[in-house]
């Protein structure tokens, strides 16, 4: 039985000065049967651990390099994260992949180094509208899938999450339906079979991501092969309290 997540993705919003507030109003989030984490701006990364100390809660980056330390001026290490207590990292969002040019070959460096300190990636991989119109979104997302996990062992990727978010539900309100989302993340894990095997594809945890919101959750969380969501502008307002509900 796989214990589904729920991941909120602050992106670039709250202030640091206004992390507590946010923190507060979702303090209340249920854990007792999920993981509920919360991926937060750099800055606010203190504030958010330090306020969920006492609680289930755990907090994620939204990226960071795949250098230990040195001359990268701007940049953040897994280093740093592991030693503030950080425990998640999204890795390859597609805002990422996009506008900062993260590639296939920077996001499996980035994987390496998160697992060697002890960070739990959150992989995004996902297709845009284009590729959903042509039909051939699962090659794309097959292959992402292959260059983001070359040369990682199952063991490794047995504690990761993978989240499946096309780009055309994302921020758009045009999420998925739960049979669309339900395809795409049976599909995921039949490509972990291929890749490694039957009990890696099976407890690997796998999410789905686009445009989910409190009356959409659990419908697309009652599909068997979704374990969770990675959730964007819902994660921001008291609306995520109802998307962790839906997950239990
Ligand atoms: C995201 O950015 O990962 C996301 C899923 O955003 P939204 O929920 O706003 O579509």
């Amino acid at each position: 039985m796989r214990k589904k997540i729920v991941a909120g993705n602050w992106k670039m919003n709250i202030l640091p000065s206004k992390t507590n507030e946010l923190i507060n109003l979702l303090m209340s989030a249920n854990t007792d049967k999920i993981d509920v984490v919360y991926c937060t701006p750099f800055v606010d990364l203190h504030t958010a651990i330090s306020s969920t100390k006492n609680t289930n809660i755990k907090i994620g980056a939204q990226n960071a390099h795949f250098e230990d330390k040195g001359a990268y001026t701007g940049e953040i290490s897994f280093d740093m994260l592991n030693d503030i207590g950080v425990s998640y990292c999204i890795i390859g969002h597609s805002e990422r992949r996009t506008y900062f040019n993260d590639t296939d070959e920077c996001i499996n460096k980035k994987l390496i180094k998160a697992f060697d300190k002890n960070i739990t990636p959150i992989l995004c991989v996902g297709e845009n509208l284009e590729l959903r119109n042509t039909g051939t979104y699962k090659d794309f997302i097959k292959n992402q899938l292959v260059s983001d996990l070359k040369t990682i062992s199952k063991e490794k990727i047995a504690s990761m999450v993978i989240a499946y978010e096309p780009i055309w539900a994302i921020g758009t309100g045009l999420a998925a339906t739960s049979d669309q989302a339900e395809e795409i993340c049976s599909f995921i894990r039949s490509c972990i079979k291929e890749l490694y095997d039957a009990d890696t594809a099976e407890n690997i945890r796998i999410q789905y991501g686009g445009s989910v919101n409190g009356s959409n959750a659990k419908e697309l969380f009652s599909k068997p092969n979704i374990d969770g969501g990675l959730i964007g502008g819902a994660s921001l307002k008291e609306d995520f309290l109802k998307i962790v509900e839906a997950a239990l």
